[in-house]
């Protein structure tokens, strides 16, 4: 119980306790706990996520001080910022804390939320990489999740942390995110564990379906995964969802609103190309030919020159012949 993780992962759980003390019982968290609530998110889920809120005041360093934590630890914990003279500072100010779990369920880090938007400070702020964490490693929900993924035979990958908590509120709770950086070869590995069945479900706006084509093309490379998307309509994130049109209808979406990967690039390069024009329909046929190539099974390939075909009334014949030019590229 001695070793430095250990201690590290001691204060973590200190810190948790005490924010989430702050955000529940105090005056000075009631606005947090406000916006929470009005974000439609219940004191259970707050409770499950061990939801907090650090104030605009030293909070921590009081407290470890007054513990007698030695000045090292608290230096490498990723809880404070160090000026020049080496004086310490809580890291965290006026945010919604959400702690960060490694897979055995120990709190390692923090992301922070501002209540409100401001033009000089990040929506989020991570803690910094330290030796507990490493967000190349972590998913966000990976330790609550594993059990239902397991259950369900499938995982679904969300963009925010807001969204996973979205979807446990609806009873879904399958789901984990990446620390809102691109996924790595690691936190595949770590899904890849536990199923075989993944389904990318970003938020709905530009930037999400952008993240969500990365997504597949890191995916891909996995070719013992299956993959799928669920898109969120009207360009919303899950959490967005949820807020408008409640729980029932976001569980009913998640489970539902599922297309393949090719389905969802056709949509997606339609965006890209001016289809009302004779060039940019072109460049578009030209384009999902090319995607088309790379569908393995015939009668998959089948089923999207029939869309196609239907959509720009073309001949089919005449989209089969084109695709047959292009040779198959490996993916
Ligand atoms: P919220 O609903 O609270 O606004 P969100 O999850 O919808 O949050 P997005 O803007 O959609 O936020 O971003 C998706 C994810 O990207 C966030 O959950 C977070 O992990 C990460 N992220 C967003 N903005 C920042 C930022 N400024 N710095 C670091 N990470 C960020
Ligand atoms: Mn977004
Ligand atoms: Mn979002
Ligand atoms: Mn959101």
């Amino acid at each position: 119980p001695k070793s430095p993780n250990n201690q590290l992962i001691k204060l973590h759980q200190d810190a948790t306790k005490l924010y989430s003390h702050i955000l529940l019982n105090t005056e000075i968290g009631q606005p947090a706990l406000d916006y929470l609530h009005q974000r439609g998110l219940t004191d259970q889920t707050i409770k499950d996520y061990g939801l907090g809120y650090a104030p605009n005041q030293e909070i921590l360093k009081p407290f470890f001080e007054e513990r007698q934590v030695d000045y090292q630890t608290l230096r490498h914990s990723g809880l404070f910022i160090e000026n020049q003279a080496g004086d310490l500072r809580d890291r965290f100010s006026d945010r919604i804390m959400y702690p960060i779990r490694n897979q055995s369920g120990q709190e390692i880090a923090f992301s922070g939320r501002l209540l409100k938007k401001a033009d000089d400070q990040p929506k989020y702020l991570n803690s910094p990489e330290t030796e507990l964490f490493n967000k190349r490693r972590v998913l966000f929900n990976y330790d609550l999740a594993r059990t239902a993924v397991r259950k369900a035979g499938q995982l679904i990958l969300f963009e925010g942390f807001m969204d996973v908590m979205s979807a446990h509120q609806a009873g879904v709770d399958n789901g984990v995110a990446s620390m809102g950086t691109s996924l790595t070869d690691e936190q595949i590995y770590a899904i890849s564990r536990i199923t075989k069945q993944v389904y990318v479900c970003y938020d709905g706006d530009v930037p999400g379906q952008k993240a969500t084509q990365r997504a597949l093309t890191i995916l891909r490379e996995h070719t013992q995964l299956s993959l799928g998307v669920i898109q969120m309509p009207e360009g919303l994130d899950p959490d967005e969802y949820r807020q408008q049109y409640g729980e029932a209808k976001l569980a009913s979406a998640l489970s539902t609103a599922k297309e393949t990967p090719v389905a969802f690039e056709m949509r997606y390069l339609k965006t890209q190309h001016d289809v009302k024009t004779d060039t940019g329909r072109l460049q578009y046929l030209d384009d999902v030919l090319k995607l088309l190539a790379t569908v393995r099974s015939p009668v998959e390939q089948d089923v999207y020159l029939t869309q196609l075909a239907d959509s720009f009334q073309l001949d089919k014949a005449s989209l089969r012949q084109q695709l047959s030019m292009i040779r198959p590229v490996q993916s």
